[in-house]
């Protein structure tokens, strides 16, 4: 190599100048476009960022003891045109030329941003935005993107689970076939159904549900069984400390799909109940059976309030996704996957019916049958036979029958 010409002195800045929980920045790499500090003033409405100092000093900077901390910070990530900002949920984790990118929503909140998930491997590397501009513009909120970590985690929920017996603490659990716990939920359902009707099944559903899921699960319990007692989770307070919300996207109720199912119960004409009835329900053994269809996260908050009384009852089944809450006090835990590995339709909550596809495998791999078929043998159990044997299927016939969501 030939010997450089440069006879100044370099100066060095920072190469991991740390700007708050969610960034790290390379002062050397910057290229001090205020591109970032425009973002937080103009977009983000919170000026955490500046640039100080003088001449060849110039650095980009919170203030002096304040971190940014802003909830849209990481899409300074995404602005920053050297790549002088890194998110530490995703720097050095993975090449990203090596990532495969997949359309999708974020399910949140009842916003409903449009957003690329980026994954290789059947691992979720990291969520961005996807422009547009009913929705989210070119942004996102940082919840949405590090709620990734719900994916691809130790305590998702891959075979079916029963729960040896549920009045000793010290009972394990064993991984069932699939034939197996459907043969077992349907023979004791018949002996609660034929005993004490219909009423003594307390549904509870996940507003994560798509519209296709909670139509079917409408369906089954709904139109075929006739229970009255089928309540939708409430996620208006916000769950897992994402509790705040803004006049920009993040929305007060953090519910997905609100919109989309109860359009579809008025619509079947199925008046939904309190949860917190299933809940009494359950403690006066009036539902001697309580059912919950959905992603654990979000029952969280419902589940540590009536955890004793959901407890209460006789017979617990979950079809959900991690091994949280009430997975933990079921009979029959039926592994369910998240809106990144299936197919359906959120509405948000200005009526707009969004479709999202899967980006990744799930976490049962090939052997997973997939929600809708999950819901379709779980309505065998309850004697409402259907043949739908996709989600494309299942929202044709809503179209059809109910004239939503055109
Ligand atoms: S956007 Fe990037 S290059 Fe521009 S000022 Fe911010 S950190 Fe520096
Ligand atoms: S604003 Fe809501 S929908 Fe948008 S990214 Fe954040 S949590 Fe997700």
């Amino acid at each position: 190599a030939g010997d450089s010409r440069y006879e100044e002195q370099k100066w060095h800045k920072r190469k991991k100048a740390d700007l708050g929980p969610t960034i790290v920045h390379d002062e050397e790499r910057c290229i001090l476009c205020t591109r970032c500090v425009r973002f937080m003033q103009d977009i983000a409405k919170s000026p955490q960022l500046v640039v100080t100092r003088r001449g060849s000093k110039n650095t980009l900077s919170t203030y002096p003891g304040a971190p940014l901390d802003n909830p849209y910070s990481l899409n300074t990530v995404d602005i920053c045109p050297v790549g002088a900002l890194t998110s530490k949920d995703f720097r050095f984790k993975c090449r990203t030329w090596y990532l495969k990118s997949s359309k999708s929503l974020c399910p949140f909140c009842e916003t409903g941003c449009n957003t690329i998930i980026q994954h290789m491997d059947g691992c979720v590397y990291r969520i961005l935005p996807d422009k547009n501009e009913k929705v989210n513009g070119a942004f996102m909120c940082d919840q949405g993107r590090l709620f990734r970590k719900h994916i691809s985690c130790a305590d998702r929920v891959s075979a079916p689970v029963v729960k040896c017996n549920k009045n000793d603490a010290t009972s394990t659990s064993a991984e069932e076939s699939f034939d197996k716990i459907f043969a077992a939920v349907a023979e004791k359902s018949a002996a609660i159904l034929k005993k004490d009707g219909p009423g003594a099944f307390g549904v509870l559903l996940s507003p994560y549900l798509s519209v296709e899921e909670a139509y079917l699960a409408l369906k089954i319990f709904g139109e075929t069984l006739k229970t009255p007692d089928i309540a939708l989770i409430n996620y208006g307070e916000g769950f897992d400390g994402f509790t705040f919300s803004d006049n920009y996207l993040i929305s007060k109720d953090k519910s997905p799909n609100k919109a989309g199912i109860s359009a579809l119960a008025e619509a079947m004409n199925i008046k939904l109940a309190a949860p917190e009835t299933i809940a009494a329900n359950a403690e006066s053994k009036k539902n001697r059976s309580v059912i919950f269809i959905g992603p654990s996260f979000g029952i969280k908050e419902f589940y540590d309030r009536h955890k004793k009384a959901i407890d209460t009852s006789d017979f617990v089944i979950s079809l959900t996704t991690h091994f949280q809450n009430i997975a933990s006090i079921s009979d029959y835990i039926i592994p369910f996957l998240l809106w990144a590995e299936s197919e359906g339709h959120f509405v948000n909550k200005n009526g707009l019916v969004q479709k999202f596809l899967p980006a990744v495998t799930p976490p049962g791999g090939a052997a997973s049958p997939g929600n809708i078929e999950t819901l379709r043998r779980l309505g065998a159990c309850f004697n409402a036979k259907f043949e739908y044997r996709s989600a494309a299927e299942v929202f044709a016939e809503i179209k059809k029958r109910l004239k939503l969501f055109d």
